[in-house]
């Protein structure tokens, strides 16, 4: 059996090798190394994929994140809503501008931003929500749309872990997640599940005007070469990753098949055990299972762990610290206590290998010692 990892990046590597070296190659002996025609196509191709009438490459999902943030004009002290169950970036880059983060419970089933807790916490100053679509599906975007037009509120929905996943809205139509508010942000990063060999991020609108704003703010908040109406950033995707994005974006659904697949061997080993609470996917939303997370009920977690350590398996803890616990987050508003279900999600959640590569003979051994372990104790 090949090693366990929670991301198999060598193997996905070794199966399009010689079109990812080739196209490597070419770029270093173009010399095109800073947006080179590879991230013009990239650019092309994304949208094409994405149903998206922009893209705007940027240098990482953290970048993609600000800039939205910036392109939408928000001022310091203008609340932004989003999740306190999620990483870091999210609430990062509001804290960062100077605007005030406000941090919401989530859904105990999906993880994704609770709409009932978006609409307690608008204030007169709220100015943007940013639902993050959490280990790999939407967060209930209708109750969010439906929020942000009563409030004339902006969306960013971060996409950084759910790209390709799909949502039916109440109309009936279907679109890519990051593609139904006003902005969508990507990563790139390699744990993805569409990574790239390094950093890289995207930010998707379908509105012109936005797109004009997200591209000169990414670019030092120059129109024109050299003036400079606004202070922006440098942030760009540079075309060695653009193109090997490139060879990477048609395996995408295959890659999120995969994960699809893998989950589904997880669920039906786990099913009606009582100790394990299998992904719940929401009803509207397909899911790309960045991460298999279940959540354990009356098991020692941190036991549970060692014990999958010692057969070689790894499992990691998304995420252990909610953000209004974290050191650099904490705020008077919300003491321990505040926001019950990411309390108890931080203590009972556990992340098993998820990844495109996984076959049957490694999910059957991660399988059974999870329930050795959990029939045992
Ligand atoms: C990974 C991630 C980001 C940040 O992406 P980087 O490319 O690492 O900057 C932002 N939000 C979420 C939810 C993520 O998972």
């Amino acid at each position: 059996m090949k090693n366990l990892q929670m991301v198999d990046l060598v193997s996905q590597y070794e199966k399009i090798q010689e079109e990812i070296d080739g196209a490597v190659l070419d770029v270093i002996r173009s010399s095109a190394y800073i947006n080179g025609p590879e991230v013009k196509e990239f650019q092309k191709e994304l949208e094409e994929y994405m149903g998206v009438k922009h893209v705007i490459p940027c240098a990482n999902g953290t970048d993609a994140l600000q800039v939205a943030m910036m392109a939408l004009g928000l001022q310091p002290g203008d609340e932004v809503i989003t999740a306190t169950f999620t990483y870091v970036a999210t609430a990062e880059v509001i804290a960062l501008l100077k605007l005030t983060p406000v941090l919401v419970d989530v859904d105990e089933n999906t993880f994704g931003i609770d709409p009932e807790q978006v609409k307690a916490a608008i204030t007169p100053k709220t100015k943007a929500i940013v639902p993050v679509h959490l280990f790999g599906q939407c967060a209930d975007m209708d109750a969010v749309m439906k929020i942000a037009k009563e409030h004339n509120l902006y969306i960013i929905e971060d996409t950084a872990q759910a790209i390709g996943a799909e949502y039916t809205l109440a109309d009936g139509t279907t679109a890519k997640a990051g593609t139904i508010g006003d902005i969508g942000t990507t990563s790139f990063f390699p744990s993805k599940n569409l990574g790239c060999y390094g950093d890289g991020g995207a930010i998707f609108t379908n509105n012109d005007e936005l797109a004009a704003k997200l591209r000169k703010m990414a670019n030092h908040g120059q129109s024109k070469r050299y003036y400079h109406d606004e202070i922006g950033v440098n942030s760009r995707l540079d075309s060695i990753q653009a193109a090997i994005l490139r060879k990477k974006l048609p395996h995408l659904d295959t890659y999120n098949a995969n994960r699809r697949k893998a989950a589904e061997y997880y669920n039906a080993a786990f099913a009606n055990n009582p100790k394990l609470k299998v992904p719940v996917v929401a009803k509207n939303s397909t899911h790309v299972f960045h991460q298999y997370t279940l959540q354990l009920d009356g098991v020692d977690r941190e036991k549970l762990i060692d014990h999958l350590n010692d057969k070689g398996i790894p499992a990691m803890i998304y995420y252990p610290v909610a953000l209004h616990m974290q050191e650099a987050y904490k705020d008077d508003r919300y003491g321990k206590g505040h926001f019950p279900v990411t309390e108890k999600l931080v203590d009972n959640v556990i992340s098993l290998p998820m990844h495109s590569e996984l076959d049957e003979e490694q999910l059957e051994y991660i399988t059974s010692h999870v329930l050795e372990y959990i029939n045992q104790n």
